[in-house]
């Protein structure tokens, strides 16, 4: 994608270091079968049953990652569904995650989602309680962590929503400094159609967008 090869030049990095994900959120099948005709392999979807419902539909051999908050009576139809759990935000669900992947004789691959504002209405690990988190992650061998994701606060202006994006950045420089010897995250999940260009200069390695690419959601 352009927009995003451009981002990727401004800041020096590699555009192959960045991953477009196709949220697709109450889009319809034909339009996700337009995405996948056009070259996107990566979709997030919010809801199993929805992500169960399109899936079936549509057989291609391209990757779906769980971005929405997940139920934990819904992991086990998760662990089947998604390749990646982007939305990993509370130790209840790590454990049952990993505790049905065990069951599975499976690995489930997560993203710690961040709560960087500390916003009440957004699920996700605050900042202050990260390491602690990973501490206990740690110990669950069938759950691999691999990287932050965040839905920082909408502002208006992107300069302010660049900052969110710089502090999750640093967070993961931190968190690595620390060395978990059984946790690597490199993967950093941030920016959607609104402020992605400047998540791809702030270090961003999966996008996701989804109004951009399929225009406005039926509600
Ligand atoms: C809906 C959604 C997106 C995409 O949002 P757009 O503004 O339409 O690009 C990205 N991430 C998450 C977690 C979402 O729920």
């Amino acid at each position: 994608m352009k927009t995003i090869d451009e981002a990727a030049g401004r800041s020096g990095r590699d555009p192959g270091g960045v991953r477009l994900l196709a949220a697709t959120k109450s889009q319809d099948v034909a339009k996700i079968r337009a995405a996948i005709d056009a070259g996107v392999h990566l979709f997030g979807e919010n809801y199993v049953q929805e992500a169960k419902a399109k899936q079936s539909k549509i057989p291609d051999p391209v990757e779906w990652h769980m971005i929405g908050h997940l139920q934990r009576n819904k992991a086990r139809e998760a662990l089947r569904l998604f390749t990646v759990i982007e939305s990993l935000d509370s130790i209840a669900l790590a454990r049952i995650l990993h505790q049905e992947a065990e069951r599975q004789e499976q690995t489930i691959r997560a993203f710690v989602e961040v709560n960087l504002a500390g916003e009440e209405t957004k699920s996700g690990i605050g900042e202050n309680e990260i390491v602690h988190f990973l501490e206990e992650v740690e110990r669950l061998p069938h759950l691999r962590v691999e990287g932050l994701m965040t839905i920082p606060p909408y502002r208006e202006k992107l300069e302010e929503i660049r900052s969110y994006f710089r502090r999750l950045r640093r967070l993961q420089e931190e968190l690595r400094e620390l060395e978990f010897p059984n946790i690597d995250l490199h993967e950093l999940s941030m920016g959607m159609t609104h402020d992605y260009p400047v998540a791809v200069e702030e270090g961003a390695t999966i996008v996701r967008v989804g109004t951009a690419i399929f225009g406005p959601r039926k509600e």
